[in-house]
């Protein structure tokens, strides 16, 4: 079944927000096996709007819209599907009802402008909305599929996993199913993976595996068609077992995983506290170490010491070092992570001190990064090289934090 995802809203078109929706709505259709042929993306338009949709019915048979279904005058897709569909509204009293749930639980009432929302194209079936006001909406003309979805993130999640994948499954099974599994390694780069798995990647067919390294891991996906879900399961079990045969020891985690939960994980095992001090990272270890619910059983905080007189007054990091080595320094790395553990009482204590671009300083490199982790009698450092941008260093340097603490 070819699929065309529509993406409406101006601010997408003028930059203002990343489109989410588009990528979450892709991995999710191709994983059970849809094509999903064209990305497009409109305003909030109603002649280019119509044309859009008028296009896409030449060429996808499913299209999916997301957003525009709010309560203002600017939410126009309902009205446009059905003016290209030649079909009409009508005031659907059960969704009325539940808008009318949703704001009572709120302790408000919902508004005239609401009532929009609770209007159903004749001949459509409705996609529950447990998490916002507008529900989603399945409408068929011809041979076509028109499914709207509302545009918040978090509204448009919850009504595909429950309500608009599990129908598509169930109306499409006889097409087969793809699915996948993503095997998430660290401690171990890419070209070792490659090389450990040389034999099952030259004899791949179904499930098929992928390598890919990502911000501080590498990830294996293996991907299998089958004319089921079980069917698929038992073909992905068995690849997975096959891979694990050589690289067990570096996986931490399947699909989900993160690096942060992992670490959330092993220190919860042993019962032991953390405390960051970060310096080009600015943070961010520490964020994606609270991405995770329960972090606050083990990290007891952190101190983002960006400047060397923070690193002298925060973590007591001598001047002698800082003067003789430099801030982004082994020397002053381990003094930091020493100076957390030591400022905070932690098990633990991570440090990142390091040059994250676009300009070097200090006559370091651009990338250069000092990681150090102390404990009650220990303090080891790595010196690592990130090449890419400012942000994306970033995200690699804390990742890669992370990644060394779990050891
Ligand atoms: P609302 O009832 O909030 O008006 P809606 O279904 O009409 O919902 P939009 O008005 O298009 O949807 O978008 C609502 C909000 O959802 C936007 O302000 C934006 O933050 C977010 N959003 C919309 N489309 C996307 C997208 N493709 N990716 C990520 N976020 C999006
Ligand atoms: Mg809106």
């Amino acid at each position: 079944m070819k699929v065309e995802i529509i993406t409406t809203g101006t601010e997408l078109l003028l930059g203002e927000i990343l489109n989410t929706n588009v990528q979450y709505l892709s991995r999710k259709l191709n994983n059970i096996g849809f094509d999903v042929l064209y990305h497009t993306t409109v305003g909030d338009n109603p002649e280019r709007m119509r044309a859009v949709l008028e296009q896409a019915m030449q060429r996808a048979d499913i299209i999916i819209t997301s957003g525009g279904l709010g309560p203002t005058r600017g939410d126009i897709t309902k009205e446009i599907v059905m003016e290209v569909c030649h079909t009409e509204g009508y005031l659907d009293l059960d969704t009325w009802g539940r808008i009318d749930a949703y704001f009572a639980k709120k302790g408000l009432c919902p508004s005239q402008n609401n009532e929009k929302q609770a209007y159903v194209p004749i001949g459509a079936e409705v996609l529950q909305n447990d998490v916002g006001t507008a529900p989603g909406l399945w409408l068929e003309y011809k041979d076509k599929i028109f499914i709207m979805l509302p545009g918040p993130p978090s509204e448009l999640t919850d009504v595909c996993e429950k309500q608009l994948l599990p129908r598509m499954l169930q109306r499409f099974s006889k097409h087969g199913i793809i699915m996948s599994r993503t095997l998430h390694l660290r401690g171990i780069g890419e070209s070792m993976v490659a090389a450990k798995l040389d034999e099952l990647i030259m004899a791949q067919t179904n499930p098929t595996i992928a390598l890919y390294a990502r911000y501080g891991e590498i990830l294996i996906r293996l991907t299998a068609k089958a004319a089921n879900d079980k069917e698929a399961v038992k073909l992905l079990d068995a690849m997975e077992a096959k891979v694990r045969k050589s690289v067990d020891n570096y996986i931490y985690g399947v699909d989900d995983a993160t690096l942060a939960a992992c670490l959330g994980q092993e220190l919860l095992k042993q019962g032991k506290t953390i405390a960051f001090a970060e310096s080009c990272s600015g943070g961010l270890a520490s964020s994606l170490v609270t991405d995770v619910p329960g972090s606050s059983e083990y990290l007891l905080g952190s101190i983002v010491s960006y400047t060397n007189m923070a690193k002298q007054k925060l973590l007591n990091v001598q001047a002698d070092t800082l003067a003789k080595y430099g801030a982004v320094s082994r020397e002053t790395a381990c003094e930091m992570a020493l100076g957390v553990r030591k400022q905070l009482g932690s098990d633990y204590g991570v440090s990142i001190t390091g040059n994250a671009g676009p300009g070097a300083s200090e006559g370091k490199p651009v990338g250069l990064v000092y990681i150090a982790v102390a404990t009650d009698n220990v303090v080891y450092c790595q010196e690592h090289r990130f090449m890419s941008t400012r942000t994306e260093n970033k995200l690699r340097i804390a990742q890669t934090a992370i990644s060394m603490a779990i050891d």
